[in-house]
């Protein structure tokens, strides 16, 4: 258990696709474990493995009405419904948030640290979050949305 350093724009891991994670090992559950520390401590909505600088398919995400933490592992994006355009951010941008497009409703699925094969519906700030750390996975940033006006603002 470790709250690890949250690896910032700017940084190659954050643009590198991660891979699939093969067998869900001691290391992976390690992997999560410090997720969940590192997100807790940062008060963010959801964490990318890349973001920790471990280019493995996995992220965790608070959902705002259980407010249980979903840890996925090998998430796909489903099904995607409906689109709705609202403020984000990003830990890997403090500080930052662009307008963006995201679905309102999404299905995801996936496995769990103990192996079990999820499928989760999500909507609203979950959708969002959802679709944002399956972003990072394939090395997709907030930036990639924002407008040049947006950039400029922020002189990124
Ligand atoms: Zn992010």
């Amino acid at each position: 258990m470790a709250v690890k350093r949250i690896r910032k724009y700017g940084a190659d891991v954050l643009r590198k696709k991660s891979l699939s994670v093969k067998d869900i090992s001691e290391k992976t559950i390690k992997l999560i474990q410090n997720l969940e520390d590192t997100l807790k401590k940062s008060r963010g909505v959801g964490l990318s493995a890349p973001q920790l600088g471990v280019l493995e398919r996995v992220f965790i995400a608070n959902d705002p009405d259980t407010k249980k933490i979903i840890k996925i592992i090998n998430p796909e994006i489903v099904e995607i419904e409906e689109f709705e355009i609202d403020l984000e951010g990003c830990l890997s941008f403090p500080g930052v948030y662009f307008s963006i497009k995201r679905p309102a409703k999404i299905t995801i699925t996936g496995w769990t640290p103990r192996g079990k094969k999820i499928i989760i519906p999500a909507k609203g700030l979950l959708a969002r979050c959802f679709a944002h750390e399956h972003d990072h996975l394939n090395g997709t940033l907030i930036i990639d949305y924002a407008s040049e006006e947006e950039k400029k603002h922020y002189s990124l």
